[in-house]
């Protein structure tokens, strides 16, 4: 069985925000107030002497689907909700240089007054170096999702623990905002989620994650505290990975 203790001895850590976790109370955009807790719940993360790095999600300013939906080809307006993703890395960056801790950015699609392009071993070098590194432009393909970036920065840096970041404190049976009989998870393996099309991260980043063992905690970001909980081994999180015997 996997015991959060497992996830308490991770070392090196990719923490997948959504672009939603940046709008706090708003409907659109990034939320200045919010944006400084943020830094604050990585600040502390990064106390625990692990080195972190981020890929941020674009869902608070642009996604793909929903240009598509209004007859824009697919592959342009992936491309925008991409440049999303930029914007986000580019605030939570400032943000964090604001407050005192180095942070760099690195986008898979390459600007290069902007951000840095990404490399894993230079990541892997900023983090050993005590830098957050921020990945952004999700894979550089359109038809993916910050998901599978997530998934596959994990694998390329490799992380020993996947951490996503929801509203919510863990995986459900059903949505707990409509159900309030909705079960929680502690544990879950890969093929759990996979089988029982539970909504936790899309198929590819599942698949991704099982491939290369690594495990992944779901927990929510908007709880004070919990991401320090979460690493210290607390059980604040649903933990995804093979079942040991
Ligand atoms: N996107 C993409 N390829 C990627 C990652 C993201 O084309 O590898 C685009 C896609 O249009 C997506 C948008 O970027 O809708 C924002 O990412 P996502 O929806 O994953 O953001 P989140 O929901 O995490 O805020």
């Amino acid at each position: 069985m996997v015991s959060a203790m497992d996830v308490a001895r991770a070392k090196r850590v990719l923490l997948k925000l959504s672009g939603e976790a940046l709008m706090g109370e708003q409907a659109y955009g990034i939320a200045p107030e919010f944006l400084s807790y943020l830094v604050e719940e990585v600040q502390s993360a990064i106390a625990l002497d692990i080195e972190l790095a981020l890929v941020i999600g674009g869902g608070n300013i642009f996604r793909g689907i929903s240009g598509s939906a209004n007859g824009m080809g697919r592959t342009r307006a992936d491309q925008m909700g991409m440049l999303a993703t930029v914007i986000n890395g580019l605030a939570l960056q400032s943000a964090l240089m604001l407050s005192g801790t180095e942070a760099v950015v690195q986008t898979a699609l390459e600007m290069p007054r902007v951000a840095e392009p990404f490399d894993h071993d230079s990541a892997k070098s900023h983090m050993k170096q005590g830098r957050v590194v921020i990945f952004v432009a999700g894979t550089g393909n359109p038809f993916f999702t910050t998901d599978t970036a997530a998934a596959l920065r994990a694998c390329e840096i490799e992380a020993d623990l996947l951490l996503k970041a929801t509203k919510v404190d863990g995986v459900y049976d059903s949505d707990p905002v409509k159900n309030p009989k909705a079960k929680r998870f502690e544990t879950l393996t890969y093929h759990e989620v996979l089988t029982k099309n539970l909504k936790v991260m899309d198929m590819t980043a599942i698949t991704l994650c099982r491939e290369n063992h690594i495990p992944i905690g779901v927990f929510s970001i908007f709880e004070r505290g919990a991401l320090t909980a979460v690493l210290r081994g607390e059980p604040k999180a649903t933990i995804i990975e093979e079942r040991k015997e």
